[in-house]
């Protein structure tokens, strides 16, 4: 069994980082966790806001692909863990300007991976774990009746963010094969719950709802993926760090396919009772021109982590989606900030540089 002390977590300020962050510090209180980002349109300091003053955290405000930072943070802070989280993560945004998506997320992880194998094992440190979290979308769309997606599943990326993901996969695996570097590998099905960036599809839903604006839907809506409330992800990681074999891949997911309709009939209906505003929110439902190449299934096989780690979801997704829309409705301020821009504007002015938010 391995215990993580001291926790390098990339894209900490992210929606699933963020999320992974509060997570562990309340379950693993007296371990260290040094959050690495670069405050990306999606990075966000005020998703870390109520652990700030918690002397277990720390911010470096940078980039995963500055590899001397990342060996310097290795070395000085004694970091026994990686768990990376950074990426460039929106798949629209990847059919509209895939660079980004190949820098951050291929030479990114390379970057990490470079730093690990020279503090961790060019210099004799162990234990160590490189924990890399991937998505479900590496293999590609299934049809409606096709098995989910195992780990023996073929890679088939079909979108530049999942052929990053695949390739950062890969070169992950080469580095325990090739260099004996202690790596873990996950991909996840679609994670929802609070600090979702509202340009996702629940997000989004839930503060157009709020706000009374159209509800768009890519096509028929009949696309189908498989959703985990982010909490159940963050356990998965959790039971892979201290009990999975380094060198394997691991399936996370709920067993729990939605088409997008339903999803955002089911939002609405909720809505209705929670926030209603006179006529039925599926009123505002609006059907736009589909994605590009849009993968019409992911569903995860999620057999090896449960047998294997006993891994389960804690959540239903009724109420997951409840808690969700709660968390929307007593959070306002945090999801108008970011559709007004203005956490963008005090994160411009108070980190023009690097530096360290000590706690
Ligand atoms: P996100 O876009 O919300 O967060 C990404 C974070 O990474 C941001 O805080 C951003 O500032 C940071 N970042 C980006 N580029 C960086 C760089 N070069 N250096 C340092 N930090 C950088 O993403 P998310 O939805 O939280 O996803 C996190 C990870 O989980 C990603 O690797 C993604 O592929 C994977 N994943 C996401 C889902 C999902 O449903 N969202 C599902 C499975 C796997």
């Amino acid at each position: 069994n391995f215990q993580p002390k001291h926790l390098l977590v990339t894209g900490g300020a992210g929606f699933i980082g963020s999320n992974f962050v509060h997570y562990w510090l309340q379950e693993y209180p007296d371990s260290q966790v040094t959050v690495l980002d670069a405050l990306t349109y999606a990075g966000n300091l005020q998703n870390l806001e109520t652990i700030q003053k918690n002397n277990a955290y720390s911010f470096v405000h940078g980039d995963i692909l500055d590899t001397a930072l990342v060996e310097k943070l290795l070395h000085d802070a004694c970091i026994d863990t990686i768990v990376h989280f950074a990426a460039e993560s929106h798949v629209d945004r990847s059919i509209h300007g895939p660079d980004a998506f190949l820098k951050t997320n291929i030479e990114g992880t390379h970057s990490l991976l470079k730093a690990a194998k020279k503090i961790w094992l060019d210099t004799g440190k162990t234990p160590h774990r490189f924990h890399h979290v991937s998505t479900d979308e590496v293999y590609g769309t299934l049809t409606p009746d096709a098995p989910a997606f195992t780990e023996q599943h073929q890679y088939l990326p079909n979108s530049p963010y999942a052929a990053s993901k695949a390739s950062s996969d890969h070169i992950v695996r080469s580095y325990h094969h090739t260099y004996g570097l202690n790596t873990t590998i996950s991909n996840c099905s679609n994670n929802y719950g609070p600090y979702h960036f509202p340009e996702k599809l629940i997000p989004l839903i839930i503060v157009n709802c709020l706000e009374g604006k159209p509800l768009p839907i890519y096509g028929d809506g009949k696309q189908i993926r498989d959703w985990l409330y982010v909490e159940d992800h963050c356990r998965g990681i959790e039971r892979i760090l201290l009990n999975g074999r380094v060198g394997e891949v691991y399936n996370i997911g709920g067993n729990n396919e939605w088409t997008n309709i339903d999803i955002v009939t089911l939002i609405c209906e909720q809505m209705d009772q929670h926030h209603p505003q006179g006529a039925p929110h599926t009123q505002l439902i609006t059907h736009v021109t589909d994605r590009l190449g849009h993968d019409r299934r992911y569903a995860i096989d999620a057999t090896k982590i449960m047998g294997e780690l006993g891994y389960k979801p804690a959540e239903s997704f009724k109420t997951g989606i409840r808690k969700t829309i709660q968390w929307y409705l007593d959070n306002e301020v945090w999801w108008r900030g970011i559709l007004d821009g203005s956490y963008k504007e005090w994160i411009d002015k108070n980190y023009s540089d690097k530096k360290t938010l000590s706690s």
